[in-house]
């Protein structure tokens, strides 16, 4: 059974918390689902805010929301590990309503305090691979009275892979509503560029793994300048993740490359303390 589990590695799924033996989750990962149920619906989930700020003006336009669980006992459970298990075992699309009605809802508190920003948030694959999600944001949109214009939808490109056809249904649905499509994590995939020809893309997204090193690797350098001009060539925003250094934004303006995030700028925050940042902060 090592074969199963490369099949299951090569098939993208994380082997800790699925059997490729059994081929079915682990049981222990299951549990962990019926805690995140419960989590859910008790509070235990929270959502943070990381900047994105033009990268020409030094100014936040928009924030991209990111998923926190706060469990009573278990320390720390990142999303790097609780949302492939929640797409694993299908609870992913009780984790994306509530992060969907939640980031709404704060954006629409900032908006009603004058910050005319944008709001990105991350989809996965289930949750674009029927149309469902469609109905689900054009309600919460109506509900909170925000413009369609005002989401940005986060895609990994992996995430068309399951159903490459249904998924970019809904994407070409959500886009002619308004909605701008992100290539996320963009440079990590199997073929970047078939997909790109075929979404509605209005943004790339350079995953992080390119940009840390930024100030000190010719490679990365390189790299990140072809995805910007690609970009820029495609008539497509950019954006930089994982900006840590001043060396890296001021290489990033040079560059040409459209929006900044990461730590140089801030780490994601709690909302109260975002809306405090786009007031009274050197990016404001
Ligand atoms: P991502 O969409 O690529 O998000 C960027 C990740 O990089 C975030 O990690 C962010 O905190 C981190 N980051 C930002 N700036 C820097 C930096 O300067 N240096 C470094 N080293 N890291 C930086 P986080 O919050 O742990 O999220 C991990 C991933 O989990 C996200 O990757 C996203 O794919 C996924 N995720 C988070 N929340 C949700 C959610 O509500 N729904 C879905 N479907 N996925 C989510
Ligand atoms: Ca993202
Ligand atoms: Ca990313
Ligand atoms: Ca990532």
């Amino acid at each position: 059974s090592e074969l199963a589990m490369y099949k299951a590695r090569l098939a993208g799924k994380p082997t800790h918390i699925f059997d490729p033996v059994a081929d079915r989750p682990r049981p222990e990962a299951l549990m962990l689902m019926g805690e995140m149920r419960k989590g859910l619906e008790t509070g235990q989930f929270q959502l943070v805010y990381q900047p994105k700020v033009d990268v020409a003006t030094g100014k936040v336009v928009a924030a991209e929301a990111l998923s926190r669980w706060q469990h009573p006992h278990m320390k720390n459970l990142s999303p790097e590990t609780f949302v492939p298990l929640a797409e694993q075992t299908g609870n992913i699309r009780h984790l994306t309503r509530w992060m969907l009605e939640q980031a709404t809802t704060d954006c629409a508190a900032w908006r009603a305090a004058g910050l005319d920003l944008k709001l990105s948030v991350n989809l996965s694959a289930k949750d674009i691979a029927t149309g469902e999600i469609v109905m689900i944001l054009s309600r919460l949109l109506v509900e909170k009275g925000l413009p369609a214009e005002v989401l940005t939808l986060e895609i990994t490109e992996s995430a068309l892979m399951d159903e490459p056809e249904e998924a970019l249904a809904t994407l070409d649905n959500l886009s002619d509503m308004g909605m701008s499509v992100s290539v996320d994590d963009f440079g990590t995939g199997y073929s970047s560029m078939s997909y790109l020809k075929r979404l509605p893309a209005d943004e790339l997204k350079i995953d992080k793994s390119f940009v840390l090193n930024l100030a000190n690797s010719r490679e990365d350098d390189v790299i990140v300048r072809s995805t910007v001009d690609l970009g820029r060539n495609l008539g497509l925003s950019v954006t930089a993740e994982g900006v840590e250094d001043l060396e890296s934004f001021l290489r990033l303006r040079e560059i040409g490359c459209t929006i900044a995030q990461g730590y140089f700028v801030a780490r994601p925050m709690p909302l109260e303390k975002f809306m405090e940042f786009c007031t009274n902060s050197p990016w404001a």
